[in-house]
């Protein structure tokens, strides 16, 4: 019989398997969970043996229920301004990647996970689009959470160390089209006796997928569920060239996602970070206009990324003076807007760079 993965099961999950699948009682179920999550998520504990506060048969029995199984790292390539990409490798042998990129110092860093492999959402611009041009599968919550705990391991930031200090989940793959599985492991993140990230230093993103779950507006779902911050990847104001470069767009309009992202802010108090990559086609006067009507809809930040040109299509990166025109326009209106310069370029690591050819290559 296959054994249950740690890393796939929330607080309560493995509550309850404690509970139907071992001696626990349910009045020391709560304790034990506790033990387990702060001797894996705190301590790293690489194996069960080194639960030394369980009783010899307890230890046996979660031994041979339990695995802590994780993808193995294949391959680190770093950058020379500090990034760090990792080429995981599942157990079914597909590869995603993780990054790890680092601040000014050099000594904290924030890492970007995947949570598919593959996309079949075919933004324009984007590498994994590119290569992939369609789901292979979803991650599970333990592949997901386990980029972070291998990249943990790599940097050696146990115990009070905190080097890891934010999470983006903007690799491969969509989070929306992925909710249960995230759910789960941004639920282990925050969790006191889990990673215990606060709230604020996680951003899942999402291009604008209207989907429902649980009979609501999965956007507003994931704004009850995960309570984290939200990016909404627009990269053009003007619909008909937004589905030019993001064919979601025909689906589901930018129109339509407004009142369910102004619901996220409502039920969040965290402002939705607006992506938008510089391209020199969508710099423009006009969709800067555009974009601040959306703004004034939506309460947001504009986040703007140094466009990375290694698709083959001929987008071209903005000027910089352009860059700074359109920043200005979106600042004088009364909203803020950051530039932020691609790292790990010369990795293929930056924004909308995460690829890789085994990952996909045959199916
Ligand atoms: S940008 Fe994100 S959603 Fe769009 S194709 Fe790439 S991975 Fe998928």
């Amino acid at each position: 019989m296959k054994k249950q993965n740690f890393y796939d099961l929330n607080f309560d999950q493995l509550k309850n398997f404690l509970i139907e699948k071992t001696d626990v009682d349910n009045d020391k179920a709560k304790m034990r969970t506790q033990q387990l999550f702060n001797a894996v998520y705190k301590k790293n504990i690489k194996n069960f043996d080194e639960l030394t506060t369980f009783g010899l048969k307890l230890r046996e029995k979660i031994k041979n229920l339990i695995s802590l199984t994780k993808p193995k790292i294949i391959d680190i390539q770093k950058s020379k301004d500090g990034t760090i990409k990792f080429l995981l490798e599942l157990e079914d042998k597909r590869n995603v990647e993780t990054v790890l990129i680092p601040d000014k110092t050099l000594s904290r860093y924030t890492i970007c996970l995947s949570v598919s492999v593959g996309c079949y959402l075919s933004c324009e611009f984007c590498a994994t689009a590119q290569i992939s041009k369609k789901l292979v599968r979803n991650l599970s919550p333990g592949e997901i959470i386990s980029q972070i705990i291998l990249c943990k391991d790599y940097i050696n930031d146990w115990s009070t160390q905190k080097k890891i200090t934010n999470q983006v989940l903007m690799g491969e793959g969509s989070p929306f089209l992925n909710l249960d599985n995230v759910k789960i492991a941004i639920d282990n993140s925050k969790n006191k006796d889990g990673l215990e990230y606060g709230r604020t230093r996680i951003t899942i993103s999402t291009v604008g997928i209207g989907i429902k779950k649980d009979n609501m507006d999965a956007i507003e779902w994931a704004a009850k569920e995960l309570d984290v911050y939200l990016a909404w990847s627009l990269h053009s104001s003007i619909p008909k060239h937004r589905s030019e470069i993001m064919p979601i767009n025909d689906k589901y309009t930018i129109e339509s996602l407004i009142p369910q992202l102004k619901k996220y802010y409502d039920q969040t108090k965290l402002p939705i970070f607006i992506e938008w990559i510089c391209l020199e086609e969508n710099m423009t006067e006009k969709q800067a206009k555009e974009l601040i009507k959306i703004m004034k809809k939506v309460p947001s930040k504009l986040n703007l990324i140094e466009f990375n040109p290694l698709t083959n299509k001929d987008f071209k990166p903005a000027s910089q003076e352009n860059i700074d025109k359109f920043s200005k326009i979106i600042q004088e209106n009364g909203f803020l807007s950051l530039f932020r310069r691609s790292r790990g370029r010369d990795i293929n690591a930056s924004c909308g760079s995460l690829a890789n050819k085994k990952s996909v290559g045959d199916e």
